[in-house]
């Protein structure tokens, strides 16, 4: 029950007592009731009556109740009324007493007696009795009073608190045309407005017909609505700035009155903020999207993972909504099985508190096609007071590209570093050296493989040494460098130098920048020893075959003088024998004869051996021969060949007995070809052959005391068509043909010779015998 209804209640009891203590009294003066009656019914009325004459002198007191007396009933009995309480309060009352007695009427006054025990408050109605009595109806309304004081304080203390509340409050009273009763400080601070300016008035008279018709249109709607309004109004200030406000009407019922309870909220910082919070959310949405990242939540004590892929369809394929609320057990599941190990270890690391933040890359896809990688990454958001995590935050990152950017960087370096190491490869069996050389002369860097190993100065080219301090030990760059030059020019520099015994060469190519300015210089080292040796066998072979080719002229002009001189010789002494009578004559003729048709042969014989020995079809056939005879044979048909005993032609015989498994015809040509050629060549003096055994060889020579040979031709006299003296019969193919007879038989052939004393040529062959049975040399027949 309200404090009103109380009073409302109380008051009520009072006037029902006030009126039954009356009629009393009128039913006791008319009725006439007997005295011992009267006063046991009126001490049976809840309220004392005092009974006061015209003098403010207590005559009598019923319903005496000591507690709410100053003095015991009977003392006061003959006091004056008035005295028993504070001078107000005995004012009125006497007031009122002589009020009564000038009339019928009931006079009332409040009043208070302050006791020991408190003040109390009493309600006294006066009524005449007689024309000097007036009964005093002393109604007790302390607790009324106490309840009416109350109800005073609180509302007091309401209208303070309402006024001082740091919101704007207002009311209007609905039932006399909204105008307001109320307007707190609030109010009138931010309106502008005092509230004398405003209390009594209606919106229209403060703020002019057209917001007063929209303000009223509100009031009008919530009253026949739902009788609650709320809403975010912006509010023009007097000041013309606008305010954004949440307004809130209630209608309130007081009493059977109406009331409009207005409040406003001025939220303007609260929407500056929001606006922030939302201007920052849209950033972070735009950052989420630009990272294609989702936001995630973990509530851990609920279990609930959300995923919010909604605003991501595009990479995020295979999530076609929002999966609020799937639990880890569930995001588990649709995680590729070789991805499951780690996600249950972040997860269950978050969830035991024993990690604060993480992340793992994870296939994730409830569809199971698992086309997409992601990073997702979760830290704790809140704990509980014992710092249990209660949820987590993070994020999920669509990282497909960058997976397949890694593997194809991951293929792109293995295919460099293969390259790289063919590369490597390459240049360690490369045939040559390389460094690079920055224009301050410093080894950026080198590669001397193990084929240059052998020349020290390319192996100085360390990475990170001074090129000429460390290779050539110099203090400045050398005089001709190839680097300076390089870069000076800009034009690729060859030297060529010897270096430790190697002939080397040196390739200088300039490195420029897209400026064309000199970053370094690559230097190549070439080890061209083999090359220049085989420019020179080159150089030698082309000489030989000029050479050869002058022979060759040479021999053909021999050729044609070495065949016309015996054929003429033969056709003119045959011409000649047929005239000749002479017997003598005819005898020297058919020498001449024969002996040039032995020329011609021999000739002959000399070219066809040559053509077989370049066709290599000289055939041999395999022997055994007794060689102190073959040669004691030899020594006789030389000394007849050469009849005009100039030159003693001799064999030193040496060995007693020596059997030899050759060829004889071709062992007999060599020694033959050897003496003629000494006897050719030598004027007078001997010719001495043999042989001696050497070991496994026997060596066989042929010496002469003729004009020998000169020591610059000793090597040359073994090629073919080579003659000395071009005035000498011969074809230049006699010792050709030796050597290569007799390195056909296993042995070597040689000179020794001093120009105008004589020559010695010697040759070896295997002093083997004939093999068992059965067994055939090559060339046997
Ligand atoms: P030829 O048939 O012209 O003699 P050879 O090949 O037998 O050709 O000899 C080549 C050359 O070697 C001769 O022309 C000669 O100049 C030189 N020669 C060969 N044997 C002797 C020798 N015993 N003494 C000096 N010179 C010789």
């Amino acid at each position: 029950m309200t404090t009103t209804g109380i009073c409302i209640l109380a008051f009520s009891a009072f006037c029902c007592g006030i009126l039954a203590a009356w009629l009393l009294l009128r039913y006791i003066r008319s009725r006439r009731l007997p005295d011992g009656l009267s006063e046991m019914i009126l001490n049976s009325v809840p309220d004392m009556i005092f009974m006061v004459d015209d003098k403010f002198t207590v005559r009598r007191i019923y319903n005496a109740d000591p507690g709410k007396l100053m003095l015991e009933p009977h003392q006061m009995i003959g006091k004056k009324i008035t005295l028993l309480m504070d001078a107000p309060s005995g004012k009125a009352v006497e007031e009122k007493i002589r009020e009564a007695l000038r009339g019928n009427q009931i006079t009332e006054a409040e009043y208070s007696i302050v006791l020991p025990q408190g003040e109390r408050y009493f309600e006294g109605r006066f009524k005449r009795m007689r024309h000097n009595l007036v009964a005093c109806i002393e109604h007790d309304i302390t607790e009324r009073k106490h309840q009416e004081m109350s109800l005073r304080r609180d509302q007091e203390l309401l209208g303070t608190i309402l006024d001082n509340m740091p919101v704007p409050v207002m009311v209007k009273n609905i039932d006399d045309n909204f105008k307001y009763i109320f307007w707190n400080r609030q109010c009138e601070e931010l309106g502008g407005f005092d509230r004398n300016e405003i209390v009594g008035k209606t919106d229209f008279d403060i703020y002019g017909p057209e917001r007063g018709a929209l303000y009223r249109k509100i009031d009008e709607n919530l009253l026949a609505g739902t009788k609650t309004y709320t809403a975010e109004e912006k509010y023009k200030l007097p000041d013309g700035s606008i305010l954004d406000s949440i307004v809130k009407k209630n209608v309130v019922e007081n009493g059977g009155q109406h009331w409009l309870l207005v409040t406003r909220w001025d939220i303007t910082q609260q929407v500056v903020a929001r606006n922030e919070l939302r201007e920052a959310n849209e950033q972070l949405r735009m950052a989420f999207r630009a990272a294609s990242s989702v936001p995630v939540l973990w509530d851990i004590q609920q279990d609930l993972i959300t995923l919010k892929f909604s605003e991501f369809k595009e990479q995020y394929e295979g999530f076609r909504k929002d999966r609020k609320g799937m639990s880890a057990a569930e995001v588990c599941a649709a995680v590729h099985p070789d991805d499951l190990p780690a996600i249950t270890e972040l997860f269950n690391s978050l969830r035991d508190g024993s990690l604060q933040a993480g992340n793992t890359e994870l296939r994730f896809d409830t569809t199971g096609a698992y086309k997409e990688f992601y990073d997702l990454y979760l830290a704790v958001d809140r704990t509980d007071d014992e710092g249990r995590p209660l949820s987590v935050v993070g994020t999920m990152r669509n990282i497909t590209q960058n997976k397949q950017r890694e593997v194809q960087l991951l293929e792109t370096k293995q295919s460099l570093e293969r390259i790289q190491g063919l590369n490597q490869l390459i240049l360690n069996n490369a045939n040559c050296g390389l460094a690079f050389i920055t224009p301050d002369f410093k080894v950026a860097w080198s590669n001397t493989p193990s084929i240059f190993a052998g020349i020290s100065a390319a192996e100085r080219y360390k990475q990170g040494t001074c090129c000429f301090r460390n290779v050539f030990g110099r203090e400045t760059p050398c005089e001709s460098c190839p680097v300076t030059a390089a870069m000076q020019t800009r034009q690729v520099i060859v030297h060529e130098l010897n270096i430790d015994g190697h002939d080397t060469r040196i390739t200088a190519t300039p490195v420029t920048d897209s400026d064309n300015s000199p970053v370094g210089t690559v230097l190549k080292f070439d080890d061209i020893t083999l090359e220049r040796e085989a420019a020179r066998k080159l150089q030698a072979a082309k000489e030989a075959a000029e050479a050869s080719d002058r022979l060759k002229s040479q021999f053909l002009s021999n050729m044609s003088h070495e065949i016309r001189t015996p054929l003429n010789a033969i056709l003119g002494f045959s011409n000649l024998l047929i005239e000749a009578g002479d017997t003598d004559e005819r005898q020297e003729y058919i020498h001449i004869i024969n002996r040039n048709s032995d020329l011609l042969l021999q000739l002959i014989n000399d070219i066809l051996d040559l053509s077989k020995i370049e066709a290599d079809t000289l055939e041999f056939t395999y022997d055994e021969v007794d060689v102190n005879e073959m040669l004691r044979n030899l020594e006789i048909s030389s000394r007849q060949k050469e009849h005009d005993a100039r030159v003693d032609i001799e064999f030193m015989e040496s060995e007693p007995e020596c059997t030899l498994y050759t060829d004889p015809n071709r062992l007999m040509q060599v020694l033959a070809n050897l003496i003629g050629n000494a006897n050719k060549f030598t004027q007078e003096g001997s010719i001495r052959f043999g042989y001696r055994r050497k070991g496994d060889m026997l060596r066989f020579f042929v010496t002469d005391t003729g004009k020998g040979i000169p020591r610059e031709h000793l090597g040359d006299i073994f090629k073919r068509f080579v003659k000395l003296n071009g005035f000498v019969n011969g074809t230049g193919l006699g010792l050709a043909i030796c050597q290569n007879i007799v390195r056909k038989l296993g042995g070597e052939i040689g000179v020794e010779s001093e120009e105008g004393k004589g020559s010695t040529f010697w040759f070896t062959l295997p002093a083997e015998k004939r093999p068992a049975a059965g067994g055939k040399k090559k060339g046997d027949s």
